[in-house]
This record gives structure tokens, C-alpha cells and sequence, in this order.
């Protein structure tokens, strides 16, 4: 059979429409099949200023800005605590190290033209980029599920289900892009579940939450991080409109799994663990039902192979703490687009042709994991190094989301020797501050 389109996108959230809008504006012929109908819900609301360069790229930016969405110049961290152990000799200059703030502008991004990113409901940005793909030139498809791509002939045929009918599309090659469902990880038993991350969220959508109820910052239209008094556990405060609020629960899902209570109290409950916090969103009324989101963390043994790439959620996903989703599955598409353009014009999609894209995923979603770990591991070492002037501004990188090009951030592996250290020494100040995730320090090899 004969190709009828270049490339098959398997699902038109962030990744799949954007890789599908670089590819039709280099001209080749990209089908989107995308099982829901759009506009639809989705968690992962906040940005970072990594993805401004690629909406710029694929021309989504105008309609973006039309949109009204909040602008987000930043992100702070609290505490229900303060804590003023000293160990790394800050003295004068100490803080309160149980919270801190950043704002993007403080450090220049290559390509980034302005001060902000921005919160967005998710339902309304995914289908701006999902148009933006069409309007550039792909075919896309709702309500289209492929439960299959056989690889056994010559090209990739892929099993598409419309209602109860199936139909066989033959094409060159295909771009997995299915988020958390992982179709072609699943299919090809590539998919390694992360053996120390086992997080569980609980989140909904407030009206007339007050924003500042938990911070003497201004900041209101940031994004917050709320530190809850309860290991690994916190919640995000995302500003979805001007009175809307998005609220969510993250702590350990073996915490969910002893709790004796349904998810609506559960999330009731933790938050209790920070009365301030409970008195604010018991004043403020709930707009939607609680959703729930589990198993998220993972990795894959193969992210490209003969005919196929993985991008965005379908290659990995790593804890959402600071909000690096959708510019992991902007800038994966941004990066598989050069190979498979390149590859298109060899006539040629073997695996050698995304090593590129291969070797530079893993090792910007490598440092995002080192991070995270560490973060969970000793998260007072974080917001002391946001705070200090050595660390600052590579710590912004990363929080900026400034991933790709470089070798690891230096900060990196600064935090990984003091982890190293206060997991050595037993009488260390910061030991009872050590959280229960283990291997910090170790970079999980899928
Ligand atoms: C609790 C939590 C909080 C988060 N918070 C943030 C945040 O604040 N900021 C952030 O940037 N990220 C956040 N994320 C991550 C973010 O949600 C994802 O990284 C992002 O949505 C990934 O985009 P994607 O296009 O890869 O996948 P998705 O957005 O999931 O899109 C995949 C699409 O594929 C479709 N699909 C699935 N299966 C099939 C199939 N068989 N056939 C056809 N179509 C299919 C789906 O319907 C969907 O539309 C969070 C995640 C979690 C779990």
C-alpha cells in the first residue's frame, strides 16, 4: 500500500498539534487523529516561558494573545513553616528558606521576546494550537481513536477507529503523541513505570478564591506552590481567570490508598493540614466536580525507533512541581520536527535519522528528573538556592524551562553534593528536613 499522508499523528493535544503544525509548514502531508472532540478538559495549566519560542515559530502567538489568558510573570513557593537553619553559612543574608520567588524577567531566554508566559485553560489553548496545526495545512480528525499501528509491512498502517467502523491508513511514518495513554509505548512494551515517583493529584476549579490569603507577596497572578506540613504533599494555586482559580492536591498515591475517605475528602483533609488554606477556599465555591490524576510518572525504553517517534507525555512524564508538561511536549515536537523533515527529504524514516531528537530529549527530561528528585528529597534545599545569588539565575534556567542545549545546569550538580552530604552525615542540621523519595542523586536510565 502506499502512504496516503508523510506522517500519522496520533493525538492533537500540545505535542501532537504543534509537530503537526512544523511538519505542514515544511510542506509534507500530516494526518492528526485525535480520539475526543475538541474543545475538551485537561490538567496542566501553567506555562513556562519555554514554549514562547516555538508558538511564535508555528504562528499560534497572535491568537494566543487574543485569548485573554492570565499572564503568568512568575512563580512562589510557601511554606507552612519558617525555617532558619543555617548550615550552608548564609548568615546575614539568610532567608526565610521555606519560601521563595521568581520572576521570569530576571534572567534573558534565547528567543523569548517578553516578560511573561501565561495560565491557560487548557481546553481553549489546546484547540487554538490544534487549529493553528489545520489552518497551516494538516488534515485532523476528532473523534478518530487508533487502538493500533501495524509495522509489519513495508510502511506503518495505521488502525483507526471511527464509532464502530475501522479504517487502515497506510503512511510513512508515525509521531506518537497520545499523552499519558502511551499507545505506542504500551504496543511496543517499551514503557518502564518510575520506580521511585508515585504521586496522585486532586484538582478542581475555585471562583473567588482569594489569592493573597496564603502570601504577603503581591504576586497574585503568579503561580504558587503551596508546601503542605505533609511529606512529599502540595498544592498548586493557578490563576484561570480573573476570579477562577485552579486548585489541586499532589501527595503520595499510597497515602490516597490508607486514607479512609472518598477523594473529595481526602482533598479536604489535606488541605485542613494548612488552616489558612482551608478557611480561603471554604470562603470561595467550588465551579467543578473534583477530577483525579494517577500513575503519571514514567519513562521508555525506546522514544524513536524504524518508522516512529514518541513526543510530548507519550515519552515520558515526570512529576508536574514545576510545570515543565507542555514545554516538554512543545519543544519535543519542536526537535522531532527537524529529524523527521530531514528524514522526509532522504526518503529514508529509519531510527538512525531521530538520534538527534533522541539524545537531546533525554537529556533536557534527565535534568527536569534531577531536579525534581531533588526537590522532593530535600525541598528546603531548593528554596535556598533559589535565594542564593551563585545559584539564582541557573536555577531560573531551569524553572524557565531553558533545558535543551547545554550540559547539566551547574546548580545541579552543586544540590546533588549537598544532598550527597546531608544524606551522609547523620548529625547534619538539614537531616530532619529529608524527605522519603529516595535515589536523589541517581538519573533514571530510561
Ligand atoms: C497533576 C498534573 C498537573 C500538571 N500540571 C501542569 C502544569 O501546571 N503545567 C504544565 O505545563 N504541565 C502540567 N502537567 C502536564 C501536562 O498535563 C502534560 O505534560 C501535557 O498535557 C502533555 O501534552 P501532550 O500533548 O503530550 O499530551 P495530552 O495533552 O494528554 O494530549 C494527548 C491527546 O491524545 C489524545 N489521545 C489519547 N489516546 C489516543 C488514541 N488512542 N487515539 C487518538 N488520540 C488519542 C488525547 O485525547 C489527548 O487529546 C500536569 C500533569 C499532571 C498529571
Amino acid at each position: 500500500m502506499s502512504p496516503e499522508f508523510d506522517v500519522a499523528v496520533i493525538g492533537g493535544g500540545p505535542a501532537g498539534a504543534t509537530v503537526a503544525s512544523y511538519l505542514a509548514k515544511a510542506g509534507l502531508s500530516v494526518a492528526v487523529f485525535e480520539s475526543e472532540n475538541f474543545p475538551r478538559e485537561h490538567v496542566g495549566e501553567s506555562l513556562v516561558t519555554a514554549t514562547t519560542p516555538v508558538l511564535l515559530e508555528i504562528g499560534a502567538m497572535p491568537e494566543i494573545e487574543a485569548a485573554n489568558f492570565p499572564k503568568k510573570y512568575g512563580a512562589a513557593w510557601t511554606s507552612a513553616e519558617t525555617r532558619t537553619i543555617d548550615p550552608l553559612g548564609y548568615g546575614d543574608d539568610l532567608h526565610n528558606f521555606g519560601t521563595a520567588e521568581i520572576r521570569f524577567d530576571e534572567r534573558d531566554q534565547p528567543g523569548v521576546d517578553r516578560d511573561h508566559t501565561y495560565h491557560v485553560d487548557r481546553s481553549k489553548f489546546d484547540l487554538i494550537l490544534l487549529k493553528n496545526a489545520e489552518r497551516l495545512g494538516a488534515s485532523v480528525f476528532q473523534g478518530v481513536r487508533i487502538n493500533k499501528v501495524d509495522f509489519d509491512g513495508e510502511t506503518p498502517v495505521v488502525r483507526a477507529r471511527i464509532g464502530n467502523r475501522q479504517v487502515d491508513v497506510p503512511v510513512g511514518m508515525v509521531v506518537d503523541a497520545s499523552g499519558r495513554r502511551t499507545v505506542l509505548g504500551n504496543q511496543l512494551k517499551v514503557k518502564v513505570n518510575d520506580p521511585v515517583f508515585n504521586q496522585y493529584a486532586v484538582h478542581t476549579w475555585f471562583d473567588n478564591f482569594d489569592r493573597k490569603a496564603l502570601t504577603s507577596s503581591r504576586q497574585a497572578d503568579f503561580i504558587f506552590i503551596h508546601f503542605l506540613p505533609i511529606t512529599d504533599t502540595w498544592v498548586w494555586q493557578i490563576p484561570i481567570t480573573d476570579t477562577i482559580t485552579s486548585v489541586g492536591v499532589v501527595s503520595q498515591k499510597k497515602r490516597f490508598k490508607e486514607y479512609d475517605g472518598d477523594r473529595d475528602q481526602f482533598f479536604w483533609d489535606t488541605v485542613a493540614s494548612r488552616p489558612e488554606l482551608l478557611d480561603a477556599l471554604k470562603n470561595a465555591d467550588q465551579v467543578k466536580p473534583f477530577k483525579t490524576e494517577g500513575d503519571y510518572s514514567y519513562g521508555m525504553n525506546q522514544i524513536a525507533g524504524d518508522n516512529f517517534v514518541l513526543i510530548g507525555d507519550a515519552a515520558r512524564f515526570v512529576d508536574p512541581i514545576f510545570s515543565s508538561g507542555v514545554s516538554v511536549a512543545l519543544n519535543s515536537a519542536r526537535i522531532a520536527a527537524t529529524d523527521i523533515i530531514a528524514a522526509h527529504q532522504a526518503g529514508d524514516f529509519k531510527k538512525e535519522r531521530f538520534a538527534n531528537y533522541e539524545a537531546k530529549l533525554r537529556r533536557a527530561v534527565n535534568n527536569w528528573y534531577e531536579f525534581i528528585s531533588i526537590y522532593y528529597r530535600l525541598n528546603i534545599l531548593f528554596t535556598a538556592f533559589v535565594q542564593d545569588p551563585r545559584y539564582r539565575l541557573d536555577v531560573l534556567k531551569m524553572l524557565q524551562g531553558d533545558v535543551y542545549d547545554d550540559e547539566e545546569p551547574k546548580a545541579l550538580a552543586a544540590m546533588r553534593e549537598v544532598v550527597t552530604a546531608v544524606e551522609n552525615d547523620p548529625t547534619h542540621l538539614w537531616r530532619p528536613f529529608l524527605g522519603s523519595m529516595r535515589t536523589p542523586t541517581a538519573k533514571a536510565s530510561f
